[in-house]
Protein backbone atom coordinates (compact mmCIF):
# COMPACT_ATOMS: atom_id res chain seq x y z
CA UNK A 1 0.00 0.00 0.00
CA UNK A 2 1.14 3.50 -1.22
CA UNK A 3 0.11 6.93 -1.54
CA UNK A 4 -0.86 7.92 -5.35
CA UNK A 5 1.77 10.55 -6.01
CA UNK A 6 0.97 13.49 -8.63
CA UNK A 7 3.44 16.18 -9.51
CA UNK A 8 2.67 19.73 -10.69
CA UNK A 9 4.72 22.12 -11.77
CA UNK A 10 4.31 26.07 -13.32
CA UNK A 11 2.02 28.80 -11.91
CA UNK A 12 -0.49 28.38 -9.13
CA UNK A 13 -3.10 28.44 -12.04
CA UNK A 14 -0.94 25.75 -14.06
CA UNK A 15 -0.50 23.76 -10.90
CA UNK A 16 -4.13 23.82 -10.24
CA UNK A 17 -5.37 22.81 -12.97
CA UNK A 18 -2.64 19.85 -13.34
CA UNK A 19 -4.01 18.79 -9.74
CA UNK A 20 -8.05 19.19 -10.58
CA UNK A 21 -7.09 17.14 -13.87
CA UNK A 22 -5.43 14.23 -12.51
CA UNK A 23 -7.82 13.65 -9.40
CA UNK A 24 -10.71 14.88 -11.92
CA UNK A 25 -13.13 12.07 -10.47
CA UNK A 26 -12.25 12.19 -6.56
CA UNK A 27 -13.25 16.38 -6.59
CA UNK A 28 -16.36 15.44 -8.54
CA UNK A 29 -17.34 13.08 -6.31
CA UNK A 30 -16.50 15.36 -3.27
CA UNK A 31 -17.98 18.38 -4.58
CA UNK A 32 -21.49 16.47 -5.25
CA UNK A 33 -21.38 15.43 -1.69
CA UNK A 34 -20.10 18.76 -0.27
CA UNK A 35 -22.94 20.41 -2.25
CA UNK A 36 -25.95 18.04 -1.76
CA UNK A 37 -27.53 20.38 0.98
CA UNK A 38 -27.49 24.12 1.44
CA UNK A 39 -25.13 24.53 -1.52
CA UNK A 40 -26.29 28.31 -1.52
CA UNK A 41 -25.41 29.28 1.93
CA UNK A 42 -21.96 27.18 1.53
CA UNK A 43 -21.13 28.78 -1.21
CA UNK A 44 -21.69 31.70 -0.06
CA UNK A 45 -19.73 31.60 3.06
CA UNK A 46 -17.08 30.25 1.29
CA UNK A 47 -16.82 33.30 -0.95
CA UNK A 48 -16.29 35.52 2.24
CA UNK A 49 -12.54 34.28 2.76
CA UNK A 50 -12.09 35.85 -1.01
CA UNK A 51 -10.63 38.82 0.96
CA UNK A 52 -8.59 36.84 3.41
CA UNK A 53 -6.69 35.02 -0.26
CA UNK A 54 -5.78 38.28 -1.75
CA UNK A 55 -4.50 39.92 1.27
CA UNK A 56 -2.06 37.12 2.70
CA UNK A 57 -1.89 34.38 -0.09
CA UNK A 58 -3.15 35.39 -3.87
CA UNK A 59 -1.49 32.40 -5.19
CA UNK A 60 -3.89 30.54 -3.62
CA UNK A 61 -6.51 31.69 -5.43
CA UNK A 62 -5.18 31.31 -8.95
CA UNK A 63 -4.91 27.26 -7.95
CA UNK A 64 -8.63 27.12 -6.60
CA UNK A 65 -9.37 28.89 -10.24
CA UNK A 66 -6.85 26.21 -11.58
CA UNK A 67 -8.35 23.33 -10.18
CA UNK A 68 -12.13 24.81 -11.03
CA UNK A 69 -11.42 25.17 -14.82
CA UNK A 70 -10.21 21.83 -15.09
CA UNK A 71 -13.22 20.65 -13.43
CA UNK A 72 -15.12 23.09 -15.33
CA UNK A 73 -17.00 24.16 -12.41
CA UNK A 74 -17.83 27.74 -11.04
CA UNK A 75 -14.62 29.42 -9.07
CA UNK A 76 -16.72 29.82 -5.81
CA UNK A 77 -16.61 25.57 -6.07
CA UNK A 78 -13.04 25.45 -6.46
CA UNK A 79 -12.54 27.69 -3.13
CA UNK A 80 -15.21 25.27 -1.19
CA UNK A 81 -12.61 22.44 -1.54
CA UNK A 82 -10.21 24.71 0.34
CA UNK A 83 -12.29 26.26 2.57
CA UNK A 84 -14.27 23.19 3.84
CA UNK A 85 -12.55 22.20 7.12
CA UNK A 86 -13.53 26.19 8.31
CA UNK A 87 -16.90 25.47 7.51
CA UNK A 88 -17.18 22.28 9.47
CA UNK A 89 -17.46 19.87 6.65
CA UNK A 90 -14.68 17.66 6.86
CA UNK A 91 -13.92 15.89 10.22
CA UNK A 92 -10.81 17.08 12.78
CA UNK A 93 -7.64 14.80 12.84
CA UNK A 94 -6.47 13.18 16.19
CA UNK A 95 -2.39 13.57 15.39
CA UNK A 96 0.71 13.04 17.14
CA UNK A 97 3.44 14.99 15.62
CA UNK A 98 7.20 15.57 16.73
CA UNK A 99 10.66 17.59 15.80
CA UNK A 100 13.95 16.31 17.00
CA UNK A 101 16.89 18.53 17.30
CA UNK A 102 20.63 17.08 16.79
CA UNK A 103 21.12 16.93 20.53
CA UNK A 104 18.55 14.06 20.80
CA UNK A 105 19.71 12.05 17.85
CA UNK A 106 22.51 9.90 16.70
CA UNK A 107 25.33 11.58 14.68
CA UNK A 108 23.62 15.15 15.18
CA UNK A 109 20.67 14.38 12.38
CA UNK A 110 17.42 16.44 12.80
CA UNK A 111 14.12 14.82 12.04
CA UNK A 112 10.28 15.82 12.56
CA UNK A 113 6.99 13.49 11.14
CA UNK A 114 3.87 12.57 12.76
CA UNK A 115 1.33 9.90 12.69
CA UNK A 116 -1.92 11.35 11.13
CA UNK A 117 -5.33 9.67 12.35
CA UNK A 118 -8.86 10.04 10.26
CA UNK A 119 -11.70 8.11 9.46
CA UNK A 120 -10.64 5.22 6.59
CA UNK A 121 -12.39 7.43 4.31
CA UNK A 122 -10.15 10.41 4.38
CA UNK A 123 -7.17 7.61 4.32
CA UNK A 124 -7.91 6.61 1.04
CA UNK A 125 -8.61 10.58 -0.15
CA UNK A 126 -5.32 11.07 0.57
CA UNK A 127 -2.60 11.98 -2.06
CA UNK A 128 1.41 12.75 -2.04
CA UNK A 129 1.59 15.79 -3.59
CA UNK A 130 5.27 17.41 -5.20
CA UNK A 131 4.53 21.06 -6.51
CA UNK A 132 7.27 22.41 -8.13
CA UNK A 133 6.61 25.80 -8.79
CA UNK A 134 7.66 28.54 -11.14
CA UNK A 135 8.41 30.60 -8.19
CA UNK A 136 8.97 29.96 -4.64
CA UNK A 137 10.06 26.21 -2.94
CA UNK A 138 9.96 22.96 -3.92
CA UNK A 139 7.34 21.30 -1.54
CA UNK A 140 6.14 17.66 -0.73
CA UNK A 141 3.06 16.95 1.13
CA UNK A 142 0.13 15.11 2.01
CA UNK A 143 -2.97 16.59 0.36
CA UNK A 144 -6.40 15.59 -0.46
CA UNK A 145 -8.36 15.68 -3.79
CA UNK A 146 -9.15 19.77 -4.42
CA UNK A 147 -7.03 21.12 -1.48
CA UNK A 148 -2.85 21.76 -2.32
CA UNK A 149 -2.01 21.66 1.29
CA UNK A 150 -1.25 19.48 4.28
CA UNK A 151 1.38 18.31 6.50
CA UNK A 152 4.82 18.05 4.65
CA UNK A 153 8.31 19.78 3.84
CA UNK A 154 9.45 22.17 1.07
CA UNK A 155 12.95 22.42 -0.55
CA UNK A 156 14.46 24.66 2.36
CA UNK A 157 13.73 21.64 4.85
CA UNK A 158 10.87 23.56 6.92
CA UNK A 159 8.42 20.89 7.19
CA UNK A 160 4.84 21.70 8.74
CA UNK A 161 3.34 18.64 11.11
CA UNK A 162 -0.08 19.37 12.34
CA UNK A 163 -2.43 18.68 15.35
CA UNK A 164 -6.07 19.70 16.23
CA UNK A 165 -7.16 21.59 19.58
CA UNK A 166 -10.21 21.55 20.92
CA UNK A 167 -12.15 24.32 22.78
CA UNK A 168 -10.39 27.84 22.19
CA UNK A 169 -13.12 30.49 21.47
CA UNK A 170 -13.46 30.25 17.33
CA UNK A 171 -12.90 33.87 16.20
CA UNK A 172 -14.65 34.83 12.97
CA UNK A 173 -12.77 36.35 10.16
CA UNK A 174 -10.12 33.53 10.39
CA UNK A 175 -8.06 32.51 7.48
CA UNK A 176 -8.82 28.98 6.30
CA UNK A 177 -6.68 26.01 7.72
CA UNK A 178 -4.81 24.77 4.48
CA UNK A 179 -3.77 28.29 4.00
CA UNK A 180 -1.68 28.51 7.55
CA UNK A 181 -0.03 25.57 6.17
CA UNK A 182 1.11 27.18 3.34
CA UNK A 183 2.24 30.37 4.79
CA UNK A 184 4.63 27.96 6.75
CA UNK A 185 5.70 26.32 3.79
CA UNK A 186 6.23 29.09 1.60
CA UNK A 187 8.98 30.25 4.07
CA UNK A 188 12.88 29.62 3.94
CA UNK A 189 12.57 29.59 7.86
CA UNK A 190 11.17 28.14 10.98
CA UNK A 191 11.67 30.97 12.86
CA UNK A 192 10.07 32.73 9.40
CA UNK A 193 7.22 30.74 10.03
CA UNK A 194 6.73 31.15 13.19
CA UNK A 195 6.66 35.15 12.64
CA UNK A 196 4.36 34.43 9.84
CA UNK A 197 1.69 33.01 11.49
CA UNK A 198 2.35 35.18 14.79
CA UNK A 199 1.65 37.83 12.56
CA UNK A 200 -1.42 36.88 11.07
CA UNK A 201 -2.63 35.83 14.53
CA UNK A 202 -2.05 39.76 15.46
CA UNK A 203 -4.13 41.13 12.86
CA UNK A 204 -6.90 39.07 14.00
CA UNK A 205 -6.82 36.78 11.09
CA UNK A 206 -6.13 33.16 12.58
CA UNK A 207 -9.34 32.12 14.85
CA UNK A 208 -9.12 28.28 14.82
CA UNK A 209 -8.14 25.94 17.31
CA UNK A 210 -4.63 24.04 16.53
CA UNK A 211 -0.97 23.25 16.75
CA UNK A 212 1.95 23.77 14.05
CA UNK A 213 4.67 21.81 14.84
CA UNK A 214 7.61 23.62 12.39
CA UNK A 215 10.91 22.42 11.93
CA UNK A 216 13.89 23.66 9.96
CA UNK A 217 16.92 22.16 8.24
CA UNK A 218 19.07 23.74 10.91
CA UNK A 219 17.30 22.25 13.85
CA UNK A 220 15.49 25.18 14.77
CA UNK A 221 11.95 24.05 15.83
CA UNK A 222 8.76 25.40 17.43
CA UNK A 223 5.36 24.50 18.42
CA UNK A 224 2.64 26.68 17.84
CA UNK A 225 -0.49 26.69 19.49
CA UNK A 226 -3.23 28.81 17.79
CA UNK A 227 -6.04 28.39 20.59
CA UNK A 228 -9.03 30.71 18.83
CA UNK A 229 -8.18 34.37 19.56
CA UNK A 230 -5.09 33.35 21.93
CA UNK A 231 -1.86 32.15 20.43
CA UNK A 232 1.63 30.26 22.73
CA UNK A 233 5.28 29.41 21.09
CA UNK A 234 6.87 26.35 22.42
CA UNK A 235 10.81 26.17 21.62
CA UNK A 236 12.32 22.50 23.13
CA UNK A 237 13.37 22.29 26.55
CA UNK A 238 17.37 22.51 26.00
CA UNK A 239 17.76 19.11 27.84
CA UNK A 240 15.25 17.08 25.54
CA UNK A 241 16.22 18.99 22.42
CA UNK A 242 13.07 17.69 20.86
CA UNK A 243 9.33 18.82 20.82
CA UNK A 244 6.23 16.33 20.84
CA UNK A 245 2.50 17.37 20.15
CA UNK A 246 -0.79 15.48 20.39
CA UNK A 247 -4.19 16.78 21.24
CA UNK A 248 -3.65 18.70 23.92
CA UNK A 249 -2.50 21.97 24.77
CA UNK A 250 1.60 22.27 26.28
CA UNK A 251 2.39 25.27 26.44
CA UNK A 252 0.62 25.41 29.72
CA UNK A 253 -0.71 29.42 29.19
CA UNK A 254 -3.66 29.48 31.72
CA UNK A 255 -5.90 30.97 30.06
CA UNK A 256 -5.97 28.66 27.17
CA UNK A 257 -6.01 25.63 29.88
CA UNK A 258 -8.81 27.33 31.24
CA UNK A 259 -11.22 26.75 28.01
CA UNK A 260 -9.69 23.66 26.90
CA UNK A 261 -12.15 20.92 26.38
CA UNK A 262 -11.01 18.02 28.85
CA UNK A 263 -13.07 15.60 27.68
CA UNK A 264 -10.47 15.66 24.57
CA UNK A 265 -7.32 15.68 26.17
CA UNK A 266 -7.87 11.87 28.27
CA UNK A 267 -6.10 9.73 25.76
CA UNK A 268 -4.29 12.66 23.81
CA UNK A 269 -1.91 13.15 27.04
CA UNK A 270 -1.27 9.12 27.15
CA UNK A 271 0.39 9.86 23.20
CA UNK A 272 2.06 13.19 24.73
CA UNK A 273 3.67 11.03 27.78
CA UNK A 274 4.45 8.18 25.78
CA UNK A 275 6.12 9.28 22.92
CA UNK A 276 8.26 11.34 25.64
CA UNK A 277 8.95 8.75 27.56
CA UNK A 278 10.32 6.92 24.92
CA UNK A 279 12.40 10.01 23.45
CA UNK A 280 14.18 10.51 26.68
CA UNK A 281 14.89 6.42 27.12
CA UNK A 282 16.62 6.62 23.88
CA UNK A 283 18.21 10.40 23.97
CA UNK A 284 21.15 10.41 21.87
CA UNK A 285 20.64 7.66 19.70
CA UNK A 286 17.03 8.57 17.48
CA UNK A 287 17.31 8.05 13.92
CA UNK A 288 15.12 7.14 11.40
CA UNK A 289 14.84 3.48 12.03
CA UNK A 290 14.01 4.33 16.14
CA UNK A 291 11.36 6.86 15.17
CA UNK A 292 9.53 4.24 12.84
CA UNK A 293 9.23 2.09 15.98
CA UNK A 294 7.59 5.23 18.62
CA UNK A 295 5.36 5.63 15.22
CA UNK A 296 4.20 1.97 15.47
CA UNK A 297 3.92 1.82 18.69
CA UNK A 298 0.84 0.38 20.66
CA UNK A 299 0.83 1.44 24.47
CA UNK A 300 -2.96 2.90 25.57
CA UNK A 301 -4.27 0.91 22.22
CA UNK A 302 -6.71 2.12 20.64
CA UNK A 303 -5.80 5.24 21.69
CA UNK A 304 -2.14 3.95 20.87
CA UNK A 305 0.76 6.76 18.80
CA UNK A 306 -0.20 3.94 16.43
CA UNK A 307 -3.90 4.32 16.46
CA UNK A 308 -6.35 1.10 15.43
CA UNK A 309 -10.06 1.81 15.61
CA UNK A 310 -10.25 4.76 18.31
CA UNK A 311 -13.71 5.79 18.74
CA UNK A 312 -15.34 8.70 20.51
CA UNK A 313 -18.49 9.01 21.49
CA UNK A 314 -20.52 10.49 17.85
CA UNK A 315 -17.76 10.18 15.81
CA UNK A 316 -16.43 7.79 13.23
CA UNK A 317 -13.14 5.61 14.31
CA UNK A 318 -10.32 6.86 13.72
CA UNK A 319 -6.80 5.12 12.57
CA UNK A 320 -3.54 6.14 11.64
CA UNK A 321 -4.05 6.42 8.20
CA UNK A 322 -0.35 8.49 7.30
CA UNK A 323 2.80 8.46 9.22
CA UNK A 324 5.77 9.75 8.15
CA UNK A 325 9.32 10.69 9.25
CA UNK A 326 11.16 13.60 7.42
CA UNK A 327 14.87 14.45 7.56
CA UNK A 328 15.04 18.52 6.35
CA UNK A 329 18.91 18.62 6.11
CA UNK A 330 18.69 15.59 3.29
CA UNK A 331 15.37 16.76 1.96
CA UNK A 332 13.89 13.98 1.91
CA UNK A 333 10.45 12.33 4.01
CA UNK A 334 9.25 8.13 4.63
CA UNK A 335 5.84 8.28 3.86
CA UNK A 336 3.85 5.00 5.09
CA UNK A 337 0.25 4.38 4.36
CA UNK A 338 -1.99 3.41 6.51
CA UNK A 339 -0.64 1.94 10.50
CA UNK A 340 2.87 1.55 10.08
CA UNK A 341 2.89 -1.62 12.23
CA UNK A 342 1.27 -2.88 9.22
CA UNK A 343 2.59 -1.30 6.46
CA UNK A 344 6.09 -0.30 5.02
CA UNK A 345 7.40 3.27 4.71
CA UNK A 346 8.73 4.66 1.22
CA UNK A 347 11.26 7.48 0.76
CA UNK A 348 10.41 10.42 -1.31
CA UNK A 349 12.65 13.60 -2.11
CA UNK A 350 11.66 17.32 -2.13
ZN1 LIG B 1 -0.42 -0.39 14.95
Amino acid sequence: MEFRKITVAGTPFEMGFAFGEACKEEISALLSELLSDKPNEKLQKTMCFRTLYERYFPDMLEEARGIAEALEVPFSHGLLLQTRWDLNLAPADECTSFACASSATKSGRIFAGMNKDVTEKAREAMILLHMKPASGPRKLLIAYPGSMAGPGMNEYGVCFFGNSLYGGRIRNNSIPQPMMMRLILEQCTAAAAKNRLVSVHRDGHIGFNGNATVCDAQGDMYCIEMFGDQIAVVAPNPEDGFLVHANNLISKVPSMLEIETPSMSGNTIGRTNRMTELFRKQHGCLDEDSLKEVLRDHEGLPFAICRHNGCYPGRQPSFTCMSCVAMPAEGCIWFCKGNPCENPYFLHSV
